[in-house]
């Protein structure tokens, strides 16, 4: 299958997932996920209508940048205090924040650039150790930090299912998260707006919309299977 023809595949399934959960194609997000891929057919999606792509490692989106044509970057993968500095003035929204340390390097390099940077808690719904992100009790600490910080806004939560075939076990997951961020927003934080809720991946972001989210990240739904030897 082609790109275009997956794309396809991959907006009707959005669109039935939104309407399953009373929403519209418009109210979710598709982020696009590139990582391993070459720019061409990142500037092939773009031109078929993807408006956000999403990038795994620092190094990549500033590899990448210049020769993409423009679009909204999303970095979604780990990031390594060291590595904001490679992001900052590229990506319009960082996903994985995940300590006070980060969005503090996070402040000090939007300073340095005098902009403002959204970025989305990444939270560990299953509790598995290899997973990144803070705990569901270790969110709020972050949040509270959050409204010391004047170039750093917090829209959100992102958080990523663990791989199963289950998709009873990964409805747990997602229904909780959903909670956590409905809680949140209740909540009323200084400098937290909560926007978006980042689940979702080829596997399962249909269960995900079902469940809440309002920004999936696919990548080899759209762009077939991943060949990481090249990478
Ligand atoms: C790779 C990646 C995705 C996309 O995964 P697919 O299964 O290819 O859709 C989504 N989120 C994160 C954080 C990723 O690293």
């Amino acid at each position: 299958m082609s790109i275009k023809e997956r794309l396809e595949d991959v907006e009707r399934r959005i669109t039935e997932a939104a309407q399953k959960s009373g929403r519209k194609r418009e109210d979710i997000t598709l982020v696009a996920v590139t990582k391993t891929h070459p720019v061409d057919m990142m500037n092939e999606a773009i031109k078929l209508g993807v408006t956000d792509i999403g990038e795994n490692r620092p190094q990549a989106v500033r590899d990448k940048f210049n020769d993409v044509l423009p679009v909204k970057w999303h970095l979604i993968g780990q990031l390594q205090i060291n590595k904001v500095k490679y992001i900052i003035d590229k990506v319009c929204l960082i996903h994985s924040v995940d300590s006070i340390k980060l969005m503090d390097e996070i402040e000090r390099q939007a300073i340095k650039h005098d902009l403002v940077m959204d970025i989305l808690i990444e939270v560990n719904i299953s509790g598995e150790e290899s997973k990144s992100g803070v705990s569901k009790d270790e969110v709020w600490d972050l949040l509270e930090y959050a409204g010391q910080l004047t170039h750093v806004k917090v829209k959100g939560l992102m958080t990523v299912a663990p791989k199963t075939d289950n998709s009873v076990t990964n409805t747990l997951h997602f229904d909780n998260i959903r909670q956590l961020f409905l809680d949140i927003k209740q909540k009323k934080y200084d400098n937290v707006n909560m926007l978006y809720l980042s689940m979702g991946m080829s596997g399962d972001f249909e269960t995900a919309i079902e469940c809440g989210s309002n920004m999936v990240r696919v990548g080899s739904a759209i762009f077939g299977a991943r060949d990481y030897s090249q990478n």
